[in-house]
């Protein structure tokens, strides 16, 4: 059961606490040492599992922490409410008006490994959200020399460490620091050195396995929340604020709304309005559930309590009608009895329009798991400068695939399916294999956009690369007089590739315009081969060609190229050609261009 108390007497709810970073890196252990030690420590420590996340009361933490009476008598929050999926970053996409639903994070960096590509991608949605964390140097107790010390206060530990094994943490901690920095994130410093908290980042050194630095992570943390959250975590009286983490069918229950309430307090019976997949939708609740403790639990399909009133910040099971078109990620808003309801329809109606995404005719079909989380995909692909025929809640059905299909046919590179944390129907997976439709997954928003740039530009290349093989390049070539081997007939010489390609069976022209025959062959080392390219010495043979008539010793000969080709290599490919190809390119359009023909590939 959630913890009751008289409304009067709530001034500011528990802080909404996520823990981040790189797979292996210590989160889930973190959590657990935390809720493992204080369990065994207290016999009915108060933990109390809520849906999606757990609470720890303050005195339990505070006496886990062997809190000083100085900071007992200054802290009022009344415990923490710290999310259950470490490291999902789709919860730190949860919107709320204002920010984020999570007030504070803990971003956790094992030591030495130092911060990897996903601890990069949740400090940017840290930063992004306007999040404040502090971070955990995790698994110290792997440092060479170290002496482990059970629970203890992190400073107690350190100076009980030889001067090596101290310097080699210190070695550690500001190689991240310093990573830290030029990710333009300055001011990070161990805690212990740090004077203004609104001035620093703080890393704390932990083990979770044995403990330490741990005692000192939760008292860094709630010092900083006491200080400085105040504001953020009010707690204001009156009808719930929340958000939906989950909508989800629960055997025995049927539709069920899993959600994070951050304001306020919710009563069963009560009227709710909740974002769907078309507006609003306004139901009144019927149960209120959150999870038995687990030797409670006898019949599996009677799992949770029902409650009369749920207090913020808290995460409950909702169980009411006409709920199977809410949408993950939508805002919640509990109707009290002075409440006008057209009053809430019209604001969860404002919040859902904030996450209004600009469509097109072409571009990508984007699915996310939640709002928040399309939203912000959303976003990371317009950036891009990409467009998106399509941002939907859920997961991908064959719908999705014949929406691809129909912006394929707008636009050739169009038609791809993006999404983020979703799964696919398995009749769409075949639909779109059928239909040549590609599917970019991944849980992490960063890495879809990445690969789907890749994918782009590598098609967009393929693609120039065949249009340039098809246009002629007029590479330019000098003749080698040393090299005459027959002057006529054809005339067979030796020439030096100054530029560009040149290929055979195709006409030749000198500087002044003038053909002067085909080039008929080109061999190398007496073989014959189908290019040469810059640099390359070769023997050509050209056909019409006569030296000392219409070839001379000193002449620069071109590969004719057509007019057509010319401009659209200055032009579409401009940016794909080497700088003397470009200066070939010029020359070569200055020769026609003297022979009277002004615009000649203009
Ligand atoms: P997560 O993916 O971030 O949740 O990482 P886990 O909590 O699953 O930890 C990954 C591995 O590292 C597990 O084998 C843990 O036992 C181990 N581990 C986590 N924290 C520590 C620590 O502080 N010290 C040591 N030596 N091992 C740790």
């Amino acid at each position: 059961m959630v913890a009751k108390k008289k409304i009067s007497e709530r001034k500011i709810r528990s802080p909404i606490i996520t823990v981040l970073g790189h797979i292996d890196h210590g989160k889930t252990t973190l959590l657990d040492y935390i809720r493992g030690t204080i369990v065994q420590k207290r016999e009915a420590a108060g933990i109390t599992q809520h849906i999606g996340a757990s609470f720890f009361p303050m005195d339990t933490i505070l006496d886990f922490c062997k809190a000083p009476e100085s900071l007992r008598k200054k802290i009022t929050i009344p415990g923490l409410l710290v999310i259950d999926t470490p490291g999902h970053t789709a919860f730190m996409n949860l919107r709320k008006r204002g920010g984020a639903v999570a007030d504070f994070a803990v971003l956790v960096i094992e030591m030495p490994t130092g911060p990897m590509q996903t601890t990069w991608e949740a400090v940017r949605i840290l930063r992004d959200k306007k999040v404040p964390f502090i971070i955990a140097a995790n698994k110290i107790d792997r440092i060479n020399g170290w002496k482990p010390e059970k629970d203890a206060d992190f400073m107690e530990s350190y100076n009980k460490q030889n001067k090596f094994t101290k310097e080699l943490l210190d070695k550690y901690l500001y190689e991240t620091i310093g990573l830290f920095y030029e990710e333009e994130f300055p001011g990070i410093e161990r805690y212990d050195r740090i004077q203004d908290f609104t001035k620093n980042l703080a890393i704390v050194p932990t083990s979770a396995k044995t403990g330490e630095g741990i005692p000192t992570l939760l008292i860094v943390l709630l010092g900083i929340v006491q200080q400085y959250l105040q504001k953020k975590i009010e707690y204001t009286d009156g009808p719930a604020q929340g958000v939906v983490l989950e909508v989800k069918k629960e055997t025995g229950y049927g539709m069920t709304l899993d959600c994070i309430i951050f304001d306020g307090h919710l009563e069963k019976g009560q009227q709710i309005v909740v974002g769907g997949l078309n507006g609003p939708i306004t139901t009144h609740i019927r149960a209120l559930l959150t999870p038995k403790e687990l030797d409670e639990i006898r019949d599996p399909s009677k799992k949770f309590s029902q409650n009369e009133i749920i207090y913020a910040a808290a995460g409950v099971k909702i169980l009411a009608p006409g709920i199977e078109d809410v949408v993950a990620g939508a805002p919640l808003r509990a109707v009290g009895s002075e409440d006008n309801i057209d009053d809430i329809v019209k604001i969860i109606r404002e919040e859902l329009e904030t996450i209004n995404i600009s469509t097109d005719d072409e571009g990508i079909i984007l699915k996310a798991d939640t709002l928040g989380s399309l939203e912000a995909a959303a976003l990371l692909f317009k950036q891009e400068g990409f467009s998106i025929r399509k941002a939907e809640v859920g997961a991908i059905t064959k719908k999705d695939v014949a929406d691809a299909v129909a912006a394929r046919e707008v636009d050739e590179y169009s038609g791809q399916i993006c999404a983020f944390n979703v799964k696919i129907l398995p009749d769409a997976e075949n639909e779109a294999l059928d239909q040549n439709i590609r599917v970019f997954q991944s849980p992490v928003v960063y890495r879809i956009v990445e690969d789907y740039k890749e994918y782009i530009t590598s098609r967009k290349n393929d693609e120039i690369t065949n249009v340039m093989n098809e246009l002629t390049l007029p590479g330019k070539i000098s003749i080698l007089p040393q090299y005459i081997f027959r002057r006529s007939g054809p005339l067979v010489v030796g020439v030096l590739v100054e530029g560009g390609k040149i290929i055979p069976k195709m006409k030749l022209i000198n500087q002044d315009g003038k053909t002067v025959g085909t080039l008929h062959s080109i061999k190398k080392d007496n073989k014959n081969v189908k290019q040469a390219i810059k640099g390359e010495e070769v023997a050509i043979s050209i056909t019409g060609g006569v030296l000392g008539r219409n070839v001379h010793e000193t002449d620069k000969l071109y590969l004719k190229a057509p007019e057509s080709h010319i401009r659209q290599l200055r032009t579409r490919f401009r940016d794909e050609l080497a700088p003397e190809t470009l200066e070939i390119l010029i020359e070569y359009v200055k020769i026609m261009r003297k022979l009277d023909n002004l615009y000649w590939a203009a």
